[in-house]
């Protein structure tokens, strides 16, 4: 089995980590951060672009940039509440009530699944860079509180990334795996962990190997950004008493900026009492620019953000409730994500579970952490590791009336199988129809539908008679198999539900295709792009070497190859600008060729003026028998020549002519500034054989006093650039 990496696929932000030496690591991405904003765009030439690339491009393209798309994972248009749909994008819900994200520059529509995988897509690709090696693998964390659609919805967008998942873990989990790994002692530990866009808090018993998840709760609708759109609110709102202008609905750059500066706000006021809020221009009406200019203090902001608070104290009481355990008992609270430096989060975990947090675990890491520990629990790589986890909520089956008649209630660790006996409802009714709810509500519509499968074939019997037993299993990877068996016959019927998705498994399917048609069709244009730079850069260059070997060796020595360059480097231009590839490929290896013909000659001349400069010079002054034969006139090139006429000087110092091994061979002695004056008859000898530089001599009593710069290295074009 080859590498498997932990991904945080967080709302706000995600982080990727692998086991290295049996320790985690976190990944930092090519722009070098650790964390990478969960934020996907398609720039104006409709390329995609991940992380803090998108999340720049955000205020300026607003609904072409996806952010916060995790609260959209696995629901139904109808379930979303209106402030999840306050976003800068567009979002609907399709005939199915299946969400939809509108990008307008691909004019194309993606599920949340998509998006989500391509920044799967991406930290696999910074961790396949920091690995050197392909990444197929993973485990992803989702909240505890994700219900089964949500984490199918998960799993789907690593099958769409090109991952296979194999592990989906609780987002606490996976931090208590990360706080006590290399702990001995027993401890119960509550992990209280405020996201981006979702909360959950779980208590656990840590220690020795062994964490087991006694209880979860939370709500998957709540996190950092509602905190961030109440500022935006006391913003628009104040804003719209003054001007008459709601700017939430006036356009979106204006809100994708308020989102912005009050995200900041909120970040600013964990650390300070008071922020200034500066937005110049935010709109303009018939008055004139408008602008925002106004301060914010932690007391206002948390009076705004008073009832979200509240929303987390019921979860915070019901997971003590259901660990059965009292506040006293918590020996840790682990707080994760970037929402518990909130002083007002922080003072509410305080005001129920009178403990001062511990401060060594990295909010913002932890979870992909732990992600990378269960990793490498699946290869292995960490071992002696027993980890039990629960189900987040109740499983069941609707009855009579259509009520759910729970079999598993939250909570109940995994792995785990349960079975009960039901029966008919109408006499010599031979066929029952199981349908598979989670949820807490009492009534089966008021839960989420798993999944339903028929059992026929059921003798005929007076109600109440017959024997079906149904039951229900769950692995370690919350997946959960129902089957119901008659009991007098025998006959047997069972559905696995891997997470009952929004998507049909004929979607997801077509979902990879697309995504791996998107993927070649980025690589190509990623190519193109590359191309054309190089190109680009090599006109640049050559333009940079004419004028250096003009300067040392005067304008006629240049001339005779700046003709060929300069027309050359026109030709690559123009092929960039009609877009003709073929033409700009020819000429590009054309221009490769002259400039290599001209440094080879440089070079030449270089180690003349070391050996026999002045020799040559006052040979060249009287005249000598080869100067008809390097007329610049003449239609073979100088370079032609030259290999035609020394061939030992070819077998000397040039791999079989080739380009590259030529280019990077080591050049440095050639070019030192002193003269060895041991070696003069042999230079006179090669001068003879070879360069008289006609005409070209009054352009060239300069000493070689600097080598040219090494504009042929391969990789010029990357340092340059
Ligand atoms: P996470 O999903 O863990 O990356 O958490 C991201 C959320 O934490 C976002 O809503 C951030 O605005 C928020 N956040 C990050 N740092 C802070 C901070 N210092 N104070 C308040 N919220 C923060």
């Amino acid at each position: 089995m080859g590498r498997v990496v932990g991904i945080d696929l967080g709302t706000t932000n995600s982080v990727v980590a692998v086991i290295e030496g049996g320790k985690p690591v976190i990944i930092a991405n090519s722009e070098g951060m650790r964390t990478t904003p969960s934020v996907v765009g398609f720039n104006k030439d409709g390329e995609l672009v991940v992380g803090q690339m998108a999340r720049r491009q955000a205020v300026l393209n607003p609904q072409n940039t996806f952010y916060g798309v995790k609260r959209f994972m696995g629901r139904r248009y109808a379930e979303l509440q209106p402030e999840s749909l306050r976003v800068a994008y567009t979002v609907r819900g399709d005939e199915e009530e299946n969400i939809k994200i509108r990008c307008p520059r691909l004019k194309k529509e993606f599920a949340p699944e998509e998006v989500s995988a391509m920044i799967l897509r991406k930290l696999a690709e910074e961790a396949e860079r920091y690995l050197g090696e392909e990444v197929t693998e993973a485990v992803i964390t989702v909240p505890a509180y994700f219900n089964d659609s949500q984490r199918q919805a998960t799993r789907n967008a690593g099958r769409i990334a090109g991952l296979e998942v194999k592990r989906i873990l609780n987002e606490p989990t996976a931090a208590s795996l990360a706080y006590g790994l290399d702990r001995q002692d027993n401890q119960t530990i509550l992990v209280f962990d405020l996201g981006g866009g979702t909360f959950d808090v779980s208590v656990l018993d840590v220690g020795d190997g062994v964490f087991e998840v006694r209880a979860t709760s939370g709500d998957t609708q709540l996190g950092g950004n509602d905190f961030d759109r109440r500022i935006v609110d006391w913003l628009a709102e104040s804003f719209l008493e003054t001007n008459g202008v709601d700017l939430r609905s006036k356009d979106r750059q204006a809100l994708q900026r308020l989102m912005e500066a009050a995200e900041k706000a909120k970040i600013e006021l964990s650390g300070v009492s008071v922020t200034d809020i500066n937005l110049p221009f935010i709109t303009a009406t018939e008055d004139g620019p408008k602008h925002i200019e106004t301060r914010l203090d932690r007391a206002e902001f948390e009076n705004l953000c008073g009832d979200l608070v509240s929303r987390m104290r019921r979860p915070l009481k019901l997971v003590l409730s259901d660990a059965g355990i009292s506040p006293v008992q918590i020996d840790e609270v682990v707080l994760v994500g970037g929402g518990t430096r909130m002083p007002i989060v922080q003072q509410l975990v305080r005001s129920l579970i009178d403990r001062s947090a511990n401060q060594n675990v990295n909010p913002d890491e932890v979870v992909a952490v732990g992600a990378a520990i269960q990793a490498g629990i699946v290869t292995r790589e960490v071992k002696d590791i027993l980890l039990l986890d629960v189900t987040p909520l109740s499983l069941g089956l609707e009855t009579i009336g259509g009520v759910m008649k729970k079999l598993l209630p939250r909570n109940t660790t995994i792995p785990v199988r349960r079975s009960d006996i039901f029966s008919t409802s109408e006499n010599n009714q031979t066929m029952v129809e199981v349908h598979v709810l989670q949820g807490e509500r009492e009534m089966a519509a008021d839960n989420n539908s798993l999944g339903r499968f028929k059992l026929s074939g059921i003798p005929p019997a007076p109600r109440g008679v017959a024997q079906i037993q149904v039951s229900f299993d769950i692995d370690a990877n919350g997946i959960l198999q129902v089957t119901a068996r008659d009991k007098t016959t025998g006959r047997e019927q069972s559905i696995t539900v891997a997470g009952s998705s929004t998507l049909s498994e004929r979607k997801v399917s077509k979902m990879i295709a697309d995504a791996d048609k998107f993927a070649q069709g980025d690589r190509e244009r990623r190519e193109r792009v590359e191309t054309r730079n190089r190109a680009a850069a090599l006109t640049d260059r050559a333009a940079r070497q004419l004028k250096e070997v003009s300067l040392d060796f005067g304008s006629q020595f240049a001339s005779h190859y700046r003709r060929r360059i300069e027309s050359l480097s026109d030709q690559i231009l123009d092929s960039l600008e009609r877009d003709d590839e073929r033409r700009l490929d020819r000429a590009q290896a054309d221009l490769q060729d002259a400039l290599y013909e001209m440094n080879r000659e440089v070079r030449l001349q270089y180690e003349d003026e070391e050996d026999g400069f002045f020799d040559s010079l006052k040979r060249t002054f009287v005249g000598n028998d080869y100067e008809d034969d390097y007329s610049y006139n003449t239609r073979e090139s100088y370079g032609e020549k030259r290999r035609r006429r020394r061939p030992s000087y070819e077998d000397e110092y040039s791999s079989e002519g080739g380009y590259y091994d030529e280019r990077e061979r080591p050049r440095s002695p050639r070019y030192s500034n002193s003269y060895d004056s041991s070696s003069r008859s042999e230079s006179r000898r090669r001068r003879a054989e070879s360069a008289p530089q006609s005409g070209s001599v009054s352009g060239r009593p300069r000493y070689p006093n600097r080598p040219l710069q090494n504009d042929w290295d391969e990789d010029d074009d990357d340092d340059w650039f």
